[in-house]
């Protein structure tokens, strides 16, 4: 359909977004018989996968858990190839889904919603995109991830270079040859850490700007046989069910024992498995206190700075790259392959921009206040306007014409994160103040959840929904409270709203649910069990 096919086009649904959330709510309302159309900014579905295409990007999470579980005969049909997919595969996969169910045909590419506004008379929302062209549906959904408005540094002449510059969440989609290359690379989030060792391995010369190390830990990537991908296959009801217990919505579960009541050799030996095994358990399978209790942060934060101390060279460059500022785990924890030995290299060099500050970006590269580091290719792993960055990107109008971006000025409104308060129809993938963690666990929940409301809207020949204001105020203040008793809630970082590249994001904003998976998941069942009698319906 092209965008004029599309005026004045009505749904009974509108997705936006065609990544892992917008691709599983099409297939449900599908199922429900509904008419939906997808619009999708970029040029084919995979939303997060899509674009995220620089070197060395793969999961976190383990693959055999990241899949969708709606479908036995998907579960049966996809073989992963790696116990953290890389990026590629995972594409792959996302264009599977799309093509075996058949759902491009109700999708729009190119297509960037820039306003969604809605009509109380005729109940439904109309969103207009890019192209001026519009269409209108009862209820929208919004599928448009968590890390998905990407940010550049606020730094002068950030368009002045003159070689090529990316940054990693608008990734080419052709090979990037970085063979006798001079790189710069500004950040050490997540995304830098994965793409550091790749580019070191080709550049001729990589230099980091580094404003605040990460703790990181040991991915421990391997290959997943076919006898192993069987066996998995076996499993899977068993893996989905544990997924659904953890807090986390992972396959590992916190250790309820307190840091300091183990004696500390146990203590050691339990940090070394961890250390040495995939995944996060270094982070989700730790004592139940890392991330609360000072103290027993401060042990495992210690553990994990002598591992870095060990495995780099320099101990100048190692002690820059232990954080200072946070302990470990009260950011979200990149997991690396090689991270800290490409600093080892002879390529490779740490530029600690609290010690020379970059000045300017220039046509030939990054002036600092000590020297003008010359690059023939700049990369911008700079993060996310997280969380409330794509909502703030729409403007979303409810009743009235209240705009969502001053109710959430404060931080978002919502019940449970499924509904925002105020904007009737309006339904959110992984909104804010919903449980996250492992993403595609959260994403199934949210999608199920909101189907069950649908169908029961249905059933009771409902046409509206929305929130209670008691209820959004007793969720709000639930919300803040357990995001305020982590040691996270001290720390800047996307997930607290704090992004020094937009203007006013340097206050901290609760963004998250930061309860337990499990308890977030029964409190979810009780209201639908319960008759939605939270929300109010007409
Ligand atoms: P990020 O964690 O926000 O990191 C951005 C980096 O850029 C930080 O090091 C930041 O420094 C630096 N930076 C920003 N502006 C700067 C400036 N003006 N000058 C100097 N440095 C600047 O973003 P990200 O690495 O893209 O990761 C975001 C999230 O994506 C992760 O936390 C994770 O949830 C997700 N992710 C997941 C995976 C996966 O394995 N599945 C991979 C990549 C990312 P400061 O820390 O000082 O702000």
């Amino acid at each position: 359909m092209t965008p004029r096919d599309t005026q004045a086009a009505t749904f009974d649904a509108i997705i936006v977004g065609a990544g892992i959330s917008g691709i599983h709510q099409l297939y449900r309302l599908r199922e429900l018989g509904m008419s939906a159309r997808v619009f999708e900014a970029g040029s084919n579905v995979g939303g997060t996968w899509y674009w995220n295409r620089y070197p060395g990007a793969r999961f976190d999470s383990e693959s055999w858990t990241y899949g969708y579980s709606f479908s036995e005969e998907l579960l049966k049909e996809w073989d992963w190839k790696e116990h953290f997919s890389p990026q590629p595969d995972t594409l792959e996969y996302l264009n599977l889904v799309a093509d075996k169910f058949d759902l491009r045909r109700d999708m729009q590419f190119d297509s960037r919603v820039t306003a969604a506004h809605w009509n109380d008379a005729a109940t439904q929302w109309t969103v207009t995109l890019e192209s001026g062209a519009q269409a209108s549906a009862r209820f929208l959904f919004t599928a448009i991830g968590i890390l998905s408005a990407p940010t550049l540094p606020r730094i002068a002449g950030v368009d002045a270079f003159r070689g090529p510059a990316y940054h990693t969440g608008r990734w080419p989609h052709t090979p990037v040859d970085f063979t006798g290359k001079r790189v710069g690379v500004i950040g050490t989030g997540a995304t830098a850490i994965q793409a550091i060792p790749e580019i070191a391995k080709q550049a001729r010369q990589l230099t980091v700007f580094q404003r605040r190390p990460n703790w990181a830990a040991p991915l421990h990537n391997s290959k997943i046989g076919k006898a192993e991908m069987q066996a998995i296959k076996t499993r899977y009801p068993e893996i989905y069910a544990r997924c659904s217990e953890t807090p986390g919505w992972f396959i590992h579960e916190p250790d309820p024992r307190k840091t300091l009541e183990v004696p500390p050799a146990e203590r050691e030996a339990y940090w070394e498995k961890r250390y040495a095994e995939p995944g996060f358990g270094i982070w989700m399978a730790n004592f139940s206190d890392i991330l609360v209790d000072e103290k027993a942060n401060a042990a495992i934060s210690d553990f994990i700075a002598r591992k870095i101390r060990q495995r780099v060279k320099d101990p100048k460059v190692a002690d820059k790259l232990i954080p200072k500022d946070h302990g470990f785990g009260t950011r979200r924890v990149p997991l690396e392959s090689g991270y800290f030995e490409a600093y080892n290299r002879d390529n490779v060099l740490l530029v600690d921009v609290n010690d020379t500050p970059i000045e300017a970006i220039t046509p030939r590269g990054i002036k600092t206040s000590d020297t003008e580091h010359e690059f023939d290719m700049l990369i911008y792993a700079t993060g996310y306007d997280g969380v409330t960055g794509a909502f703030d990107r729409i403007d979303f109008r409810g009743p009235g014409g209240v705009r969502l971006k001053e109710v959430w000025a404060d931080g978002p409104r919502t019940y449970l994160g499924q509904l925002a308060e105020g904007f009737p129809n309006l339904l959110m993938v992984l909104g804010p103040h919903t449980a996250r963690g492992n993403i595609p666990r959260a994403v199934e929940h949210s999608v199920e959840w909101q189907t069950g409301l649908l169908r029961f809207m249905r059933e009771h020949h409902y046409t509206r929904v929305e929130t209670r204001p008691e209820r959004v105020a007793e969720w709000t203040q639930m919300v803040i409270a357990a995001a305020q008793r982590l040691l996270s809630w001290n720390v800047d970082s996307w997930q607290n709203g704090v992004n020094r590249n937009i203007d006013g994001h340097t206050v901290r904003r609760v963004l998250g649910y930061n309860g337990n998976g499990k308890q977030y998941r029964i409190k979810t069942r009780e209201v639908a069990e319960g008759g939605y009698r939270e929300f109010q319906f007409r």
